[in-house]
């Protein structure tokens, strides 16, 4: 089972109570909602129809610490692959639980393709995209049917792109009568939030147990986003996914996923995030997890690998140099973290300074659990080392990188190492 939430930090506000969803595979347990911590998830963008390709890509996902992966499955082709994505993900001892990500066919293809219908490990349904009419009635039956014959969970994922239509006429007729007509951003915004209730109604009317729903609205705006996810949360009980869809690419995605869901998050709204970044050409689709772990890493709302605290660098730093250690020790460490956390309980909260000269450098190293504070220009070359708030040694000549990246190997094993129990 996924690890309790802590407790939250002070100055983010009570967690939302809501119910808990389990996603399963095998072993696995992963919880959204209730008492547990928020999770990560991410979604691969490879042809689900490539079996070993989307398996290698949800590996890598996996391994950078996404606890859930969704794949797409939106052919016959995909549908068919998705039992064997699962069984090379077994062989590979990867056990992340899969999401099926179905629009417009999702009926079809979670009927008729059963292996595949047990092999993922939760269903997202978009109500904006399961037909039109009659037939949406029909299509959302068959999908939930499925949900409920498989002991399946189900993100009921609403999304400004496409919306319901037949909710937002509805919601368009209702502003008509108002005395004072609300203006269209909020008629869209009532839509989206009804759009998840009352389907998450119909799926429960349908058999689906309230404790297998997961509820998503997504929006592409900041301020949407704010204003849907706090009427959503004040309006239902169920485990809410954060995430700003077509966040878009590069610091501007990091940066509206992370404005929206930290105010969400401060409120303590929100039980499962991810964010949607747009990979530049041939870049690494893990970064949205590294992303969504630093966001709720830099909330003190989880650990998951030791920080780098480093200064911006100024007109005192002379060379890169200080840059460049920053950017190894932490790449360093999150290359040890799948290794680490097993042998090292604990280590995912450590901090670790770089600094680039003496204004800050001491002071924050002193700060960190164990720091080193380089020389600016027109200081004497050598770098002092703090280790829990005590200077240490001092560094000095061309191996310094290497030397202090030792060092903090060292102190890793001295104060996270479980001590070996002594024979009796
Ligand atoms: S610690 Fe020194 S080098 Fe780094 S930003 Fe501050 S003054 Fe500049």
């Amino acid at each position: 089972m996924s690890a309790s939430r802590p407790p939250a930090p002070s100055g983010v506000g009570a967690r939302r109570a809501c119910r808990k969803a389990v996603v399963r595979w095998g072993e696995r347990r992963v919880a959204i909602g209730g008492d547990a911590s928020i999770v990560v998830q991410s979604m691969t963008n490879t042809d689900t129809a490539d079996p070993i390709g989307t398996a290698i890509q949800v590996k890598a996902l996996a391994q950078a610490g996404s606890e859930l992966v969704r794949i797409t499955v939106n052919s016959p082709q995909a549908a068919d692959a998705v039992p064997a994505v699962r069984e090379q993900l077994d062989r590979m001892g990867v056990d992340v639980p899969l999401v099926g990500d179905f629009h417009y066919n999702g009926h079809k293809l979670l009927t008729e393709f059963p292996d595949c219908a047990k092999a993922l490990s939760k269903y997202r349904i978009n109500p904006g995209n399961v037909g039109a009419g009659s037939r949406r009635e029909d299509n959302f039956s068959k999908m939930i049917e499925v949900a409920c014959r498989h002991d399946k969970p189900v993100r009921i994922g609403v999304n400004w792109g496409s919306l319901d239509q037949r909710v937002l006429a509805r919601m368009m007729d209702e502003n008509a009568q108002r005395a004072q007509p609300w203006d269209a951003a909020q008629v869209m915004r009532e839509a989206l939030v009804v759009s998840a209730i009352e389907s998450a109604a119909q799926a429960v009317a349908l058999g689906l147990s309230p404790d297998a729903i997961v509820l998503s609205a997504k929006v592409s705006s900041v301020q949407d986003l704010i204003a849907v996810y706090r009427e959503l949360a004040g309006r239902c009980d169920y485990p809410l996914h954060l995430g700003l869809t077509e966040a878009g690419m590069g610091s501007k995605g990091i940066v509206s996923s992370a404005a929206a869901m930290a105010v969400l998050l401060q409120e303590g709204i929100g039980d499962t995030i991810r964010v949607s970044l747009t990979p530049e050409p041939r870049g690494d689709r893990s970064r949205e997890v590294v992303v969504a772990q630093e966001l709720l890493q830099s909330m003190g709302l989880r650990a998951f690998a030791p920080l780098v605290v480093a200064c911006p660098g100024c007109g005192r730093t002379s060379s890169t140099f200080f840059q460049e250690l920053a950017d190894r020790i932490q790449r360093f460490l999150r290359e040890q973290m799948p290794a680490w956390r097993k042998r090292y309980p604990g280590v995912e909260s450590m901090q670790v300074a770089v600094m680039g000269c003496v204004v800050n450098g001491p002071g924050e190293s002193r700060h960190a659990d164990i720091g080193i504070s380089l020389p600016g220009s027109g200081e004497a070359p050598v770098a002092p080392v703090f280790i829990d708030g005590e200077r240490s040694v001092t560094l000095k000549g061309d191996r310094i990188a290497e030397e202090f990246q030792a060092i903090v190997e060292d102190y890793v094993a001295r104060r996270y190492g479980v001590p070996m129990k002594e024979n009796p």
